[in-house]
């Protein structure tokens, strides 16, 4: 029996670590292999040189060609972070930022947070060893705020910059700025590379002049057209990348689509079922409606002979957590295809290798500002021609390919030619809190690449006076609006959680401000309409759905400490997954809310805020909402619609408000939304008298 005995040796650690070590070199030379075979690494030379030559250089290059994942590696092997600089890269989007880092972090074969890393609002993944970090442009604004030379980036590379966020080009002009500052105290030239460890001992307001190295300024784009962002930067010299894109055969409806959602479904299928193999890429304006094709598209597949059920869904949107979204990039096991839907973000941030079907409804969610009423909204329009043919390349990575455009070929004609800049079409009080904290009182006289509405900048300077945020000079107040500076939120709700600390009620404006940062919390499949009125309303608050949300928190915090006892994490989140399916409830919205809760609850307990809570005592919180959102404050007219009070709009309650049916008569709203009927959501009543007690500023009680 001794031969028995033996036999477990023969698996032990040693020889898994051995097959284990195998199948991983086998990856590293698989990674090293598509590596070399990018589009860009054939100039990589030739950039790193580009870099060292010229202090601010674009880069042009079609999507999927290298840009992102591999431009900051060369760097860093080009010596660009010698004696401890980082480079920064900037994305618009979290699920780019976060991604990517990811597969750096692989490419490289270290773990994330060590030399590359990531850092996106709520959620920081960098250490001091950290060397390439990849973030949002949002976050590096607010990193401006505490270290406004930057001092600890050797290069900054703003990433997706035709995309042209608001907050890019917020980015654009700082940095063109901090850049000048730095080589007015420059350590010596641009090619001279070595860091100054001694910079960043400097002690802040001491005399002794400060001495930075250059700051290098790399703006990639995939628009093909650099000459804004050469013209921009002073004729900065633009390199072209050039892809490789296969043939991709456009196809239109015969007629216009009145049912999107609809037709992308029935598009699905007849691409799994007709067509040869290849994934799936559709694109989806939101996580509602991806939400929602899910649901069908698992429903439908059930119908389907077993032979052809071998189609795996895999969502990608920005709040889906982060497991999740890497998911995407498992190429789909021999016999299945994936169907990818997917947010805009798919369109440039991040290329899905294995796609060569692209369905296009020819939508996207973008913000939409009215300087005339002041109000903001994310609205779907039609994307812009260059979006279409950016979506359509995307089924032409690997091989030739097939776009499926949702709507008929007239349309296209007719399509804008590029999207209009962020900046001309939202709200800019974020914006202007932001470079009024650094520093910047002039915003018209700011140097844009492109000068937002005069009449935005206006109604925004009106808006963060009304809040307290602005003194009569238009410049930061001390402390409200350098505490809603600082504060990751937008600021209306910065306020409100200023406020609440005054309304004794904090407690619960972390909730209702961390439950309305993400998108619905609630979650209803088609078919449960019914059954699921009855449990949400377990929640519901005829007051309003701010108290709602309060209340499906605590149910669940509740929840969670009666389980505490399991001593088992992976069995209490399975607990936790289970209730919020019975309850309707977005497990990953809510997930995603607790840890924003965590994240401003320690911001606010650094500002010295007095953390209490009101209890059962809504009326604190109602009257402090009141006080911050006074200007979303609505009447009831004779027919039952409301009236903005502040700029006149009419709207309805959004059906799936709680307090649609009781119709108070007057509320205060969090979003207002425009489809074909303007809709307010997250709706709670308040008292019209407390507008002119609240909120003087704005309102007063007409004599008589
Ligand atoms: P660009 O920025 O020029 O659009 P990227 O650097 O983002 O290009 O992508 C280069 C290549 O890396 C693409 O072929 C893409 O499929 C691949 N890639 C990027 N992220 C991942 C990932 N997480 N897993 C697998 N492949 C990836
Ligand atoms: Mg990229």
């Amino acid at each position: 029996n001794s031969n028995h005995q033996l036999k477990p040796q023969f698996i032990n650690g040693d020889h898994k670590s051995d097959v284990f070590a195998r199948s991983l070199s086998l990856r590293r030379q698989k990674i090293a292999q598509q590596r070399r075979s990018l589009p860009i690494a054939s100039v990589e030379k030739r950039l790193v040189e580009e870099v060292r030559k010229n202090d601010t250089l674009i880069i042009v290059g079609e999507t999927g060609s290298g840009k992102t994942t591999q431009l900051p590696q060369y760097l860093y092997n080009g010596g660009f972070c010698q004696n401890g600089g980082m480079i920064g890269v900037t994305q618009p989007r979290r699920v780019a930022a976060v991604t990517v880092a990811k597969r750096v972090a692989e490419e490289c074969g270290v773990e994330l947070g060590q030399k590359v890393g990531y850092s996106i609002r709520f959620e920081d993944m960098t250490s001091i060893s950290t060397r390439i970090k990849y973030m949002t442009d949002g976050l590096l604004l607010r990193e401006a705020l505490l270290d406004p030379y930057l001092k600890r980036y050797s290069v900054i590379v703003v990433d997706e910059a035709h995309e042209r966020t608001v907050q890019t080009d917020v980015l654009l002009g700082l940095l063109k700025d901090v850049q000048k500052k730095r080589s007015q105290n420059s350590i010596g030239s641009s090619n001279n590379y070595d860091f100054v460890k001694d910079a960043n001992n400097v002690k802040e307001g001491s005399n002794e002049v400060r001495k930075f190295n250059p700051l290098k300024l790399i703006i990639m784009s995939a628009s093909l057209d650099a000459r804004g962002f050469s013209e921009y930067f002073g004729g900065a010299k633009a390199v072209h990348v050039l892809g490789r894109q296969f043939p991709v055969d456009i196809l239109y409806t015969a007629q216009p689509e009145t049912d999107c959602l609809d037709a992308a479904l029935v598009t699905i299928f007849q691409v799994h079922l007709e067509e040869g193999p290849g994934d799936i890429l559709v694109f989806l304006s939101g996580q509602e409606e991806i939400e929602s094709i899910e649901g069908l598209v698992r429903e439908n597949i059930k119908k389907l002979s077993e032979a052809n059920q071998k189609l795996l869904i895999f969502p990608l949107f920005s709040s889906l957590p982060s497991e999740k979204q890497m998911k995407v990039f498992t190429p789909a096991p021999l016999g299945f295809r994936k169907v990818i839907l997917a947010t805009n973000i798919a369109e440039t941030s991040v290329t899905i290798p294995g796609v060569k079907y692209v369905i296009d409804p020819g939508l996207v969610k973008v913000r939409s500002y009215s300087p005339d009423t002041g109000i903001e909204s994310l609205i779907v329009v039609k994307t812009s021609k260059a979006q279409a043919l950016q979506r359509s390349g995307r089924a032409g990575r690997e091989g030739s390919g097939k776009c499926f455009r949702l709507y008929p070929e007239s349309r296209f004609e007719g399509l804008d030619d590029s999207t209009v800049p962020e900046i001309k079409r939202c709200n800019l009080s974020n914006v202007i809190l932001q470079l009024s904290a650094l520093g910047v009182d002039d915003i018209i006289g700011f140097d844009f690449m492109e000068k937002p509405d005069r009449m935005a900048v206006i109604r925004s300077l009106e808006l963060l006076y009304l809040l307290g945020a602005l003194t009569d000079e238009k410049k930061l107040s001390d402390p409200i609006g350098r505490q809603m500076a600082s504060l990751p939120l937008e600021p209306n709700d910065s306020k409100a959680l200023i406020l609440a600390s005054q309304f004794d009620c904090l407690e619960e404006m972390l909730i209702v401000v961390s439950m309305l940062s993400v998108e619905s919390i609630f979650y209803v499949p088609r078919d449960k309409l019914e059954e699921s009125r009855i449990v949400i309303k377990s929640f519901s608050s005829p007051e309003g759905d701010h108290l709602t949300l309060v209340n499906v928190y605590r149910a669940s915090i509740e929840f969670l400490e009666k389980n505490k006892t399991e001593n088992n994490n992976e069995k209490v989140e399975k607990n936790l997954r289970k209730w919020c399916k019975d309850n309707f409830i977005n497990n990953r919205s809510l997930k995603h809310a607790r840890d924003i809760y965590k994240q401003i609850r320690e911001n606010v307990e650094r500002m010295g805020l007095k953390i209490c809570s009101c209890g059962d005592d809504m009326l604190q919180l109602r009257r402090c909402l009141a006080a911050s959102y006074f200007l979303n404050a609505a009447l009831k007219q004779p027919d039952g619609t409301y009236r903005v009070l502040a700029n006149g709009q009419i709207a309805e309650i959004h059906p799936n408000s709680g307090v649609r049916r009781t119709k108070p008569e007057c509320i205060i709203f969090y979003n207002l939304v425009q489809t074909t009927r303007n809709y307010v959501r997250n709706v709670t009543r308040i008292d019209y008298l407390w507008l002119a007690e609240l909120a003087p500023q704005c309102y007063a009680l007409k004599d008589g």
